[in-house]
């Protein structure tokens, strides 16, 4: 215990974030200290409001303040494109290159059955539902490009062909072996998305 009781919950509180041990929560919550007082409240009004305002877009499954995002609500975007990712960040990693301009689909992981997870686990009723409706064109497979992220590739591509005739499509390998989306820089997931192959 410190002497401050507020000094230290902020401490206990910042170490409860993945990566950030009591040294560097020490260290940030100084620097807390140190910002005036409309900085330091912003920082905690976003945190409240991240958690308050942010939910899944009904259709596409990534981040939102809307009951639909504001990739699914805009007109510019080529609908008969779905770019299929793991997770929410990854829309946000790709979006972050600035030229793709067709739509996505979260599955909200990937298959891992020895993690247990299983097709039923994942969005993937939702897109081949979304693939009808929306009389797409192209399916870009945008998992990462490991083993898991693989195997989810592989899997979705015989499902789709099994339903549609549509072109799949998987991501180019620009993207570092065993490395992920999170860790790749705008211009190589840019090039690995340009210069995607279409899946046999
Ligand atoms: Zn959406």
């Amino acid at each position: 215990m410190f002497y401050s009781k507020s000094f230290d919950k902020c401490i206990r509180e910042l170490s409860k974030l993945p990566g950030i041990g009591r040294k560097t929560a020490l260290r940030l919550t100084m620097q807390l200290l140190k910002m005036n007082s409309k900085d330091v409240e912003e920082i905690a009004n976003a945190i409240v409001e991240l958690k308050k305002n942010t939910k899944f877009c009904s259709k596409c499954g990534a981040l939102s303040d809307e009951e639909l995002c504001p990739i699914c609500n805009d007109n510019n975007r080529d609908t008969k494109t779905i770019c299929v990712v793991e997770e929410a960040k990854d829309v946000f990693l790709i979006e972050s290159s600035g030229r793709y301009r067709g739509v996505y689909h979260v599955l909200g992981g990937r298959l891992s059955p020895l993690d247990g997870i299983n097709p039923d686990d994942l969005r993937i009723g939702e897109l081949l539902d979304r693939i009808k409706k929306d009389a797409v064109n192209e399916v870009i497979l945008a998992t990462n490009p490991d083993v898991e992220g693989d195997t989810t590739a592989i899997y979705l591509n015989k499902l789709i062909n099994k339903h549609f005739n549509i072109k799949v499509t998987r991501i180019a390998t620009g993207v570092p072996i065993g490395g992920y989306l999170e860790y790749t820089d705008e211009i190589t997931i840019l090039k690995s998305l340009e210069n995607r192959r279409e899946m046999v």
